[in-house]
């Protein structure tokens, strides 16, 4: 069916993004937004705009009965859900469904799948990809965590089944920590997402975090879009990402994307998917998917040239897939540094009113935000501001490249987090391309 109007149930660069993606398609877009969000570019681009509730996100942007209502008034005949908030809730797909809205996302039961860890990791395994070893299944107490552990060898990690964020997530070295650490995983875990449930991995020493962009046509077609390199991480958030992995060679690319296509496709996998992975010693491990577009999406546009946000829309249109793996060709080389209203030592937010802001521009240089001169940056969100994506034929140019457009930068009123990529790109360690999921936190705190 002909997609003609688009509800964006998000906010900030995100909404912005899809608003640009559904214009360029000639579909029209209806922006939804709390009291706060009044003044955001992507509300005043977009063709219709309803506000939907008070600042919390619990009243607006997850207030589920107020967003079908605003669908249902300006007769938008889709909804698109961004990334975080709704986009992972298997109930609110079902209930856009059950309105005659289409969904531009996954079929509900396979986000029901992947959202509950323990399932997603029986799931990848049935399909055939290769698991982090560890518990089969919830640990119920400390004896059998016991057993898990001496099987698998210490050092262990606990993590919560409904886990995101990192929380709920506890490292065991030895055998006396595990009882106290199970039992604060579960109370964290139980406050953090109402399910104590918990289970049991090895807990890799070194891993990078790679992840592969997936896209399914829900009717047994499947392919990947190649890896992303996530390793770069603060508190388990991604802070810089880069496509493709400055260590993974082009066979071992094909031989795992091969592997995540063939499992989408048996699955019969609808929409944009990440399935993440450790990888270590020339190994992958699965640990989750994503079953919705990650904010990292743009790297891997900048090296296929191809624009997900209209893939995701002519899949949820019925159309198929715009093309065939043999027909995807990975060029150059694409760094994303995400820019956050912190203080770049301490990390403390420091939302404000932009005073003055331009913007880098130039050859292969993509700025993903929301920000402009005057716009106030409203406290009660997410203090991601903007993306700087930068493409380069090689990862050397890439990054001088984007130490150039770093400099042009300007952004004045509040302080970001643009000195720490500045200061970040500039290290020999990071120009060697040699670092994992540790290698950040241990930067930071060396002394200066
Ligand atoms: P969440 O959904 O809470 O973000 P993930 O399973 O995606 O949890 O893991 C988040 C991060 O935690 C990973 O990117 C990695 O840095 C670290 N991590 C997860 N599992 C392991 C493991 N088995 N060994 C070492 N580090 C891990």
């Amino acid at each position: 069916m002909a997609i003609e109007k688009v509800l964006i149930a998000n906010r900030g660069e995100i909404a912005l993004r899809i608003h640009r993606a559904c214009h360029e398609m000639g579909i029209k877009t209806v922006a939804v937004h709390s009291t706060a969000d009044a003044d955001a570019m992507h509300v005043r681009l977009a063709d219709e705009a309803i506000c939907i509730g008070p600042p919390a996100a619990s009243e607006s942007y997850l207030n589920i009965p107020n967003i079908i209502s605003a669908a249902e008034i300006a007769h938008a005949d889709a909804i698109h859900p961004g990334y975080g908030f709704l986009s992972e809730n298997a109930r609110f797909a079902e209930i856009v469904e059950s309105h005659d809205i289409v969904w531009i996302g996954p079929k509900p039961e396979h986000i029901r799948v992947m959202g509950d860890k323990v399932e997603a990791k029986r799931t990848a395994a049935a399909l055939g990809l290769p698991l982090v070893p560890g518990s089969d299944g919830p640990v119920e107490g400390p004896e059998e965590g016991r057993k898990v552990a001496a099987e698998t060898g210490y050092p262990v990690l606990i993590k919560a089944a409904s886990g995101g964020g990192g929380r709920g997530m506890k490292v065991v070295h030895s055998e006396d920590e595990l009882e106290a650490q199970m039992s604060q995983a579960r109370s964290e875990a139980k406050n953090a997402f109402g399910d104590d449930t918990v289970y049991m991995e090895k807990y890799l020493g070194n891993p990078r975090h790679i992840e592969f962009q997936v896209f399914g046509d829900g009717k047994g077609n499947a392919i990947h879009l190649g890896e992303r390199d996530c390793s770069l991480q603060r508190r388990h958030q991604k802070v810089l990402e880069e496509a493709p992995s400055p260590v993974i060679r082009g066979d071992e690319r094909d031989r795992m994307g091969g592997i995540v296509a063939k499992a989408m496709a048996d699955m019969g996998y609808r929409g944009a998917g990440t399935i993440e992975f450790l990888y270590e010693n020339g190994e992958f491990f699965f640990i989750e998917m994503n079953t919705r577009l990650q904010v990292e999406h743009p790297v891997t546009e900048m090296i296929t040239g191809i624009d997900l946000v209209r893939e995701q829309i002519r899949i949820a249109a019925g159309e198929s897939l715009s093309c065939k793996q043999d027909q995807i060709r990975f060029r150059g080389h694409a760094i994303e540094c995400r820019i956050n209203a912190e203080d770049p030592k301490t990390f403390a937010p420091s939302p404000g009113t932009v005073k003055a802001y331009l913007a880098p521009g130039g050859m292969h240089v993509r700025v993903d935000s929301g920000l402009y001169g005057g716009y106030r940056v409203p406290p009660y969100y997410d203090s991601m501001i903007a993306k700087l994506i930068v493409y380069g034929s090689s990862r050397e140019r890439c990054i001088m490249r984007l130490k150039r457009a770093l400099e042009e930068y300007v952004i004045e009123g509040m302080k970001t987090t643009i000195p720490l990529h500045q200061k970040l790109i500039d290290d020999p360690e990071f120009r060697a391309g040699e670092y994992t999921i540790k290698w950040l936190e241990e930067w930071l705190a060396r002394p200066e």
